[in-house]
């Protein structure tokens, strides 16, 4: 069965004009799916029901069931685990920032990649979510806590550049302004870097910022951690963001994880800004985040403000990663691998 969310504007018009439906049907099924975020075709009250039965017959309409909710004691984030239709779980995150509220969404079940600090791999690889799946955490997470979701990070569970085609679907759908008409300016895609991939973004012409999770100055470091780094180089990798910076005219970020004695030495540093003198970009920081079996150690916070301090003594524009959602794991993939491991 086809998932009708997963429809593009002119698919759900062509598909409905086999039913001899008229364009305006078009209009109001894709408003209920999209700006109104329906998980059933009874809810869209303006069609008949033999209409909404012979829909039923043909489509079915992901969604998502909330399976776990965590609220921070600390700042309000929110963490769910999120049940799909075939009984597999994602994880998704709520954040409360001064501008709105931003929500991390994950863009597959499961992850190929194989980062060594990463939680996400450890469950092994499933499926790639189909956009209407990705779009349904937005959704299900307004919808429950009651506001607008202004901002997207695609950071949770999965290498958004490895479902590429999908991943473009659910940008182009939360952009329109018939559905949840978010501003794509402020939607991150964040990839550990399939180098190909971000010249294929480039060639869409989408305004999204672009997080390169980077992690390392070199390549004998960055492969020790990131089996992604075998294929393609940290130069390669740098150049394609540079590209991507000068052809979109957006400033991309590197994700910067510090693991302690691993990644985290002035050397380090000092090397990381040699490779990004003259590229006006911006470096995150992020002490790790200790997952359980992989036994990193996050970096000290003298170890991480000496870091900031010599990429910043190079003009490298450095900040630290504020953690939010401290005391409820916020960080993706932990959940999803305790619910499969039975814990
Ligand atoms: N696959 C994409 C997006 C998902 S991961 C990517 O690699 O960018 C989102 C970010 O969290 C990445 O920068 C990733 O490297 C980082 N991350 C994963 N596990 C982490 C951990 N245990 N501690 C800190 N950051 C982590």
């Amino acid at each position: 069965m086809t998932d009708i969310k997963s429809l593009s504007f002119d698919e759900l018009s062509e598909e409905l004009s086999t039913l001899n439906l008229p364009r305006y049907r078009a209009e109001q099924i894709y408003s209920w799916l999209h700006k109104n975020g329906v998980s059933s075709f009874d809810e869209m009250t303006n069609l008949s029901k033999d209409l909404r039965a012979q829909l039923d017959e043909k489509y079915f309409i992901s969604s998502c069931e909330i399976e776990e909710k965590y609220v921070s004691k600390l700042d309000e984030t929110v963490k769910y685990l999120l049940r799909l239709h075939d009984g597999e779980y994602i994880e998704a995150v709520v954040m409360k920032y001064k501008y709105g509220y931003t929500i991390c969404i994950s863009s597959q079940i499961g992850c190929k990649m194989g980062c060594k600090f990463c939680a996400s791999t450890l469950a092994g690889f499933k499926r790639n979510l189909l956009s209407g799946e990705m779009e349904s955490q937005i959704h299900t997470a307004q919808r429950d806590l009651g506001v607008r979701i202004s901002h997207i990070v695609l950071m949770g569970i999965g290498e958004p550049l490895d479902n590429f085609d999908n991943v473009i679907k659910f940008l182009r759908t939360v952009n329109d302004d018939r559905g949840l008409n978010i501003s794509l300016r402020d939607v991150t895609v964040s990839t550990c870097g399939i180098v190909p991939k971000i010249y294929d973004l480039i060639n869409e012409k989408l305004p999204v910022t672009l997080t390169l999770s980077l992690h390392a100055p070199n390549d004998d470091m960055r492969s020790r951690i990131m089996p992604v780094n075998d294929r393609w180089s940290v130069d390669e990798v740098i150049k394609a963001c540079k590209s991507y910076a000068e052809q979109t005219s957006r400033r991309v970020s590197f994700e910067y994880t510090l693991i302690n004695g691993v990644n985290d030495t002035t050397e380090c540093a000092e090397e990381l800004a040699s490779k990004l003198k003259g590229f006006i970009c911006h470096v995150n920081l992020i002490p790790v985040n200790d997952v359980e079996e992989r036994g990193n150690v996050r970096s000290s916070d003298k170890a991480v403000n000496n870091f900031k301090d010599v990429l910043k003594s190079y003009g490298i524009n450095a900040t630290i990663r504020r953690t939010l959602g401290k005391d409820i794991n916020a960080s993706c993939g932990q959940l999803r691998r305790k619910k499969k491991s039975g814990d």
